[in-house]
């Protein structure tokens, strides 16, 4: 991240602070003062998430999600709206949140490297893949925890509000929720090295994967890993399929539940019997969700 904001300093924010100093007849703050950092950081990370996600979930509702989904019994009333209302209501508190983890890692204490054969070019995929695999089990963890009834009402409900989802269900979250899902993308470069730049493209990997995962579409049924299929599965039938990346935690800990046919198939998923019979499924499957949560109920 030193590098971006290396940048961001040369070429937009010293001009900024330097025209404020000037305004408020005061010394311009100096770039390594944490206040000038925290609020930089602020702007950026914050313009940076607001427009890779209305641009990708824009994008993949334009060109990808089958907006014949709309009509499924269970899509609310101006849902995509709601989901955009919710996602621009989280986003600014879950990047207030975020901005202790990126000036940890401006301040030295990470494990980010710039050197690219600082421990050889098979780690940067090594690394990688560590990344998916440490993110995956900590998301499984933290995503089956606020499943929990002590927990679930306060946090993660109002991201199950969306049964039938759009791409911009993707960061409609409560901000702690998001936020709690978002801690391991930030706590892996604290456990083990990974080069700044492949950091960066996994940060903008992990957003894209969100999208992908919410807008229905179904590329491949590929048995570890975990599609649109998989998290529809979740949204659908609530307390399976937990994962982010893989299917393998779920298989571990027997969660697992295996998409059936009609998610696959985009004419059988879109006749009115089988969304009759998938809402007429998840009413029936209600009172035992809320057995599992008790707090209570699904759907507002
Ligand atoms: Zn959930
Ligand atoms: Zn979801």
């Amino acid at each position: 991240m030193d590098v971006v904001m290396h940048y961001l300093d040369t070429y937009v924010f010293d001009s900024i602070y330097y025209k404020a100093a000037e305004l408020t007849s005061t010394a311009p703050l100096p770039r390594d003062s944490l206040f000038r950092q925290s609020l930089s950081l602020f702007v950026f990370v914050y313009s940076y998430i607001v427009t890779f996600y209305f641009g990708t979930a824009g994008l993949s509702y334009k060109l990808i999600y089958d907006k014949k989904q709309e009509q499924h019994p269970k899509f609310l009333p101006r849902q995509r709206f709601l989901e955009m209302a919710c996602a621009s209501r989280a986003l600014p508190q879950i990047t207030i949140m975020t901005i202790p983890w990126i000036l940890g890692q401006l301040h030295g204490y990470s494990q980010v490297y710039k050197e690219w054969d600082k421990f050889g070019y098979a780690y940067l995929f090594l690394s990688a893949a560590m990344f998916i695999l440490f993110t995956d089990f900590c998301i499984y963890w933290v995503h089956r925890l606020e499943h929990h009834p002590l927990v679930y009402a306060k946090c993660h409900k109002l991201h199950h509000k969306w049964i039938v989802c759009t791409p911009y269900a993707s960061h409609a979250f409560h901000p702690v929720d998001g936020y709690m899902q978002s801690i391991p993308y930030h706590l892996a470069v604290f456990v083990f090295p990974i080069h700044e730049y492949v950091y960066l493209a996994l940060f903008a990997f992990v957003n894209v994967w969100s999208v992908m995962i919410h807008d229905g579409e179904y590329v491949a049924s590929n048995p570890v890993v975990n599609g649109a299929a998989h998290h529809t599965v979740h949204h659908l039938y609530f307390n399976y399929n937990y994962g982010q990346f893989t299917t393998v935690f779920d298989r571990l800990f027997n969660t697992y539940r295996k998409p059936s046919h009609e998610v696959y198939d985009r004419s059988w998923r879109n006749s009115k019997r089988v969304q009759e019979a998938q809402a007429k499924r998840i009413d029936e499957a209600l009172p035992s969700l809320e057995a599992v949560d008790k707090s209570c109920k699904k759907i507002d």
